[in-house]
């Protein structure tokens, strides 16, 4: 099936080329030929599945025929990320056409939206607290509403918003078109739809094995050193739901799961260097849905097997095609339309040819509006193994020379006893506190180290040591 056969009006079809979308995904196919026939919906597709074009597709062709002005149709999204998304990729298709829309969402001005309002925009894209704020003034009515969709509604029911779905239902004639989207069946959701819908077409997204060659592939190009910033904006702008991400190496897998901490996004992290018992729980976790990302490497890539993934994100590109293939068909494998994302920097074009080269197609290029490409990280995301190398002797001299300071403190406060005698009272001295602990050690200022804190980072022992030299 491509876009032709579903008989959409040429102005609409010309957005549709325009995003390059040459063929209708699986719930496109599925969703769009009845609900262009007024049919209601029942969808179970998650994000990347290209459900929005297939909500969006058929309600702007019914609205094409309609004169303009009255606001026909309403959709309705749980997150404001996700209505800015739909409202833009509603402005996407709709370049051709005479078709008007807003997103109506928290966080920004009431004004324009209360415009947009009187307008008679034919398209209203909001969440639902801040449609009800707008639902408290006359200018605000539903009553021509003729197209309804609810989009993400078990996520509507996690976020709290199912009382004010159901106060919004109020506002919305009775005689409509409902499309309905949710990506799991609990029984609210369930029953809800029961409320919504009339005689809809039930559609499920099989969950079984398919090829690759189902899933949507992105390329991100950007700088080595904005990758962890523009995974983050993936995360926060929602393109990127719940995700595995294989990094090169086990010290990019740890830089990037503390960037994900101090961001606050639940993450676990699963490599070589952790234990099994760690691996099993991060994995269980991610399953049970307590992290939205997992961090791996590329090692353990081939070992996990989640079912329903909804995103494999490259944070580094794969030097073998294999691997490439290997890790984005496992979202292929478990849910036919899930998405790929590779993050690319200039270094690492070059292995992205053989990869194109081996599944045989090229891979669209995304670049992400509003994201500033031309920032400069705070820190480095990487520290050069030289480096981390050289840290780490200098952190073992230091604790040389502290153990020879100590040894050498020791045999002063005993009359030169031996170092075996020294070496027994270790743990006591350890726990002394005052001057003995700031004895010179051979290497000026040194010593002070083992009173922490501050003086730690002070590599001529900061004031601690020379006041309390001794003799
Ligand atoms: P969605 O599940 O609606 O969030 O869509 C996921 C991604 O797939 C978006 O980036 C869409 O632009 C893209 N997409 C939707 N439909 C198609 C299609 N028929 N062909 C290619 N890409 C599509």
């Amino acid at each position: 099936m491509n876009f032709d056969s579903l008989k959409i009006h040429p102005e609409l079809l010309s957005g549709v080329r325009d995003l390059d979308f040459t063929k209708p995904t699986k719930i496109q196919e599925q969703a769009i030929p009845p609900a262009l026939e007024g049919r209601d919906v029942l969808a179970c597709a998650m994000t990347g599945s290209g459900k929005t074009a297939a909500f969006l597709i058929p309600i702007m062709n019914q609205l094409i025929a309609k004169p303009r002005g009255k606001t026909r149709a309403l959709i309705l999204s749980p997150t404001r990320e996700l209505a800015a998304q739909i409202h833009e990729h509603f402005q996407d298709l709709a370049k051709h056409t005479q078709l008007k829309g807003a997103a109506v969402f928290g966080g920004v001005g009431m004004k324009p939206q209360e415009q947009a309002f009187r307008r008679g925009v034919d398209v209203i894209v909001a969440t639902p607290g801040r449609l009800l704020d707008h639902l408290q003034y006359p200018y605000a009515k539903l009553d021509n509403i003729e197209f309804l969709v609810l989009d993400e509604a078990d996520r509507m029911l996690d976020m709290g918003f199912l009382p004010d779905i159901k106060r919004i239902l109020r506002h919305v004639p009775e005689k409509r078109q409902t499309l309905f989207f949710s990506a799991t069946m609990p029984q609210p959701i369930v029953d809800l739809s029961a409320q919504m819908l009339r005689s809809a077409v039930k559609i499920e997204i099989e969950r079984k094995a398919a090829p690759a060659t189902g899933v949507a592939q992105a390329l991100y190009p950007v700088s080595e050193e904005l990758k962890p910033a523009l995974f983050v904006e993936l995360l926060r702008r929602n393109e990127v739901g719940s995700a595995i991400v294989f990094c090169r190496t086990k010290h990019r897998a740890n830089r990037l799961s503390e960037v994900l901490d101090r961001e606050k996004i639940p993450n676990a992290k699963i490599h070589g260097n952790r234990s099994q018992a760690a691996r099993t729980d991060a994995l269980a976790g991610f399953k049970a849905g307590r992290y939205r990302v997992l961090v791996a490497t590329d090692i353990v890539a081939r070992g996990i097997d989640v079912e329903a993934l909804e995103h494999v994100v490259n944070f580094d590109v794969p030097n073998q095609p294999e691997d490439y293939i290997h890790r984005v068909g496992r979202t292929g494998r478990a849910e036919a339309t899930g998405d790929a994302f590779t993050l690319v920097s200039p270094d690492e074009e070059r292995y992205l040819k053989a990869i194109e080269r081996a599944i045989g197609q090229r891979i669209k290029r995304v670049t992400v509006p509003g994201f500033d490409y031309s920032s400069r990280p705070a820190e480095r995301f990487e520290v050069p193994i030289g480096e981390r190398i050289a840290e780490i002797r200098k952190r073992k001299a230091e604790d040389r020379d502290r153990a020879r300071a100590k040894a050498e403190r020791k045999a002063q406060n005993s009359g030169g006893t031996g170092l075996a005698s020294d070496q027994r009272r270790g743990g006591g001295e350890q726990n002394r506190s005052g001057g003995d602990r700031n004895r010179p050690s051979g290497e000026r200022g040194r010593a002070p180290a083992l009173s922490g804190g501050p003086d730690r980072r002070s590599p001529r022992g900061g004031g601690a040591g020379g006041g309390r030299r001794p003799q």
